[in-house]
């Protein structure tokens, strides 16, 4: 079976466990069409508020060990998720963490690159390097420059590339994911036919196909793009998750049918909150006491409330809304909810 095919991956545990997974029998009630569950991944560790980076570091740190790593070496934008989980996972472990912030973001909150994630990773000790971006071609990634750094000071960097997705390793984690949630699913006696997961760096849908692909029941694992670059997004998904599903032993290819990534709800640009966004924000927020951050889950959110209520997603289905975090950027959207 290819779960024993993944299970030949070492992966050093960094979750409490399974993700919960509970209905949002309010917000059901509210569309009135599918039923509407949600997988809680901004609940999964208590390493910094966990996240699906962690999930999928699980299977990076074994390698960076292996190779003997004082320093993880990563990068995002200011308020990057992602590099937050890095320097949690590498305070964790005792190793040294080394971030590259970029300004990917036009966003004009003045606490924006002191506030959020950027101050969570301080406090956990790692080397927060601001770049402004931008630098032309011809010039070296500013994280090559810093793997470079670790190296002239004697350290050995282990790199990590944006969102822990252009690594061999990267699908792995929410390849798992889907494995969870086929033994969650016959725990409850549920079966969730749509996904419905958020979008950019790629390797968190691209890990669920191929997982999901490995399995008897097909079911639909739709993306929603949150990085206003749609071709380069599904690009990527599809890259990963063929990549990811050879690698579990899946013995057919992915059809391009299975790569579902979808625009619109990206709002104006990647880190900027559309009104869709803020509205659906507001709405999970209000009828269920969860909330979802104004860059990735809030435009995903969104996308999984117009697909329901317009019948893209039937009444008859089960659809299962993957949380993949975020919470930590909300102080940077201040301006947001002033009422
Ligand atoms: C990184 C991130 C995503 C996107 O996941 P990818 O694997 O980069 O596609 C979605 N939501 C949150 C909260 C994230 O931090």
């Amino acid at each position: 079976m290819a779960t024993q095919k993944l299970d030949e991956f070492p992966r050093y545990p960094l979750l409490f466990g399974p993700s919960p997974i509970h209905p949002l029998n309010r917000l059901t009630a509210h569309l009135g069409g599918a039923q509407i569950w949600a997988k809680r991944e901004d609940v999964n560790s208590g390493l910094a508020y966990g996240g699906n980076k962690v999930r999928k570091l699980e299977y990076l740190v074994p390698d960076a060990l292996a190779q003997g790593a004082d320093t993880l070496v990563s990068i995002g934008g200011y308020q990057s998720n992602h590099t937050r989980q890095v320097a949690a996972v590498a305070a964790h472990l005792g190793l040294k963490a080394v971030l590259v912030q970029e300004n990917w973001v036009d966003w004009p909150d003045a606490l924006n690159d002191r506030t959020g994630n950027i101050m969570l990773s301080r406090i956990m000790g790692a080397e927060v390097r601001l770049d402004p971006a931008g630098f032309g071609v011809g010039f070296k990634p500013s994280w090559e420059r810093a793997i470079e750094d670790v190296q002239a000071r004697g350290g050995k960097p282990y790199a990590i590339p944006a969102g822990a997705s252009d690594h061999p390793l990267g699908g792995l984690g929410f390849a798992r994911w889907a494995y969870e949630v086929q033994q969650q699913e016959r725990e409850l006696g549920v079966f969730f036919d749509t996904i419905v997961v958020c979008s950019v760096t790629g390797s968190t849908q691209a890990g669920m196909i191929a997982g999901f692909a490995t399995q008897d029941r097909p079911r639909r694992v739709i993306g929603i793009d949150a990085s206003a670059k749609i071709d380069e997004t599904r690009d990527q998904v599809a890259r990963i998750a063929r990549r990811t599903a050879a690698m579990i032993g899946l013995d057919r290819d992915l059809r391009d049918d299975e790569i579902e990534v979808l625009p619109g709800w990206e709002g104006p640009a990647y880190g900027i909150p559309g009104e869709s966004t803020i509205e659906a924000i507001r709405l999970l927020g209000r009828l269920e006491g969860v909330i979802t951050d104004p860059v990735y889950e809030g435009k995903s959110m969104a996308a999984l409330i117009d697909l329901v209520r317009d019948r893209t997603i039937p009444a008859d289905s089960t659809v299962l809304f993957a949380h993949l975090g975020g919470q930590p950027a909300l102080p940077a959207y201040v301006g947001l909810f002033r009422e």
